[in-house]
């Protein structure tokens, strides 16, 4: 029998790669996508052996081609880390915005069912705690982070217009702090800050006073939520992450006693319009998807450590990479 085909742009990402494997797993022919921008094939390299996947490098904000049928759609291209707002703000809007368009075009054409990665950032600075699905943000749109969080905002409106006017079965999810293997060592983000910290030996860099929470969910969990909602008949939003709420101290702490190091905590300036506080409302995924997640932060961070550990000596080193910067 013929395996059915989904196209998750992305692919060479964080969470893409994570997706890739998991739908080559459940049996489906993957097409890979990436403009390799923040993405690095070394993710995927694993992938490029096999018959049921297929790579192809491509800017999905400029045009998007795939010859015979899809039956799902996952669009995980996009920048997703406030350094690389800074460095690719133009990028970053259209991959959210025209990128968006296009797969949706796409997936009307081919009568395929879309799911668009969407953000805990529609929230901003959040005045409700925790945050729910119904409510609707405290966004700067003119700030560092507007670029992508605006992005992420129209993506939502025009996905969920694709939905009312033009009958495509779109699925959206709001994806709150994740982390796991393959994160970019790199990008800025606390978890490969600490990590890579601790494996250089300098010190770990709190960001303002650390009272600042998060709550972090281990990336198999989510993609776990992701092919529940793709799924199932909901077209609203829907939050996946782990409500697990701690704050950026905490966090340290225990990335300290986890790693061993024996450096020391420095604090520095607070990014503008970092939020303060964020924890998912998960009542929805529970009772429309029957999800939560399994992994405790202890378990998700040892296998994280673990994998951060394994890399080679000179990946600790390398610079974050943004190839063609042409907008
Ligand atoms: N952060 C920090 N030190 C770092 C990197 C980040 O204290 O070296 C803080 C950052 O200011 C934010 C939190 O950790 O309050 C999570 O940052 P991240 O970029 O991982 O995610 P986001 O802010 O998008 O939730």
């Amino acid at each position: 029998m013929k395996k059915e085909r989904i196209l998750i742009t992305g692919a060479a990402g964080f969470l893409g790669s994570h997706l890739c494997d998991r739908f080559i797993k459940d049996g489906y022919s993957v097409i890979g996508m990436d403009n390799l921008i923040t993405g690095d094939l070394r993710n995927i390299e694993h992938l490029f052996k096999l018959e049921d996947f297929e790579f192809s490098h491509n800017d999905v904000s400029k045009f998007v081609h795939i010859p015979g049928d899809l039956k799902y759609i996952l669009h995980f291209a996009s920048p997703a880390s406030p350094i690389d707002y800074l460095k690719i703000p133009i990028q970053t809007l259209k991959v959210g915005s025209l990128g968006t368009h296009n797969l949706l075009g796409l997936a009307h054409v081919k009568k395929a069912r879309i799911l668009v990665a969407s953000t805990s950032e529609v929230y901003g600075d959040p005045t409700v705690h925790p945050q729910t699905e119904d409510y609707w943000g405290n966004v700067n749109p003119v700030g560092p982070r507007g670029v992508y969080d605006e992005a992420k905002r129209f993506q939502e409106a025009i996905t969920m217009a694709y939905h009312t006017y033009h009958g495509v079965e779109t699925r959206i999810v709001r994806i709150f702090n994740t982390y796991g293997p393959r994160m970019r060592l790199n990008d800025g983000r606390v978890l490969p800050a600490f990590m890579g910290q601790a494996l250089r030996g300098e010190d770990l860099t709190i960001f303002g006073d650390g009272s600042q929470t998060r709550s972090f969910c281990y990336v198999d969990d989510l993609v776990e939520g992701i092919v529940r909602l793709l799924k199932s008949d909901c077209a609203d939003p829907v939050n996946i992450g782990n409500p697990m709420e701690i704050t950026i101290a905490q966090f340290a702490e225990e990335i300290i006693k986890l790693t061993g190091t024996d450096q020391k905590i420095i604090f520095q300036p607070l990014p503008t319009d970092d939020p303060k506080q964020r924890q998912p409302n998960i009542s929805k995924a529970k009772e429309i998807l029957n999800w939560e997640p399994k992994y405790t932060r202890e378990e998700g961070l040892k296998i994280t450590w673990d994998y951060f550990r394994s890399l080679p000596k000179e990946r600790l080193y390398e610079e974050a990479h943004h190839r063609n910067f042409n907008s």
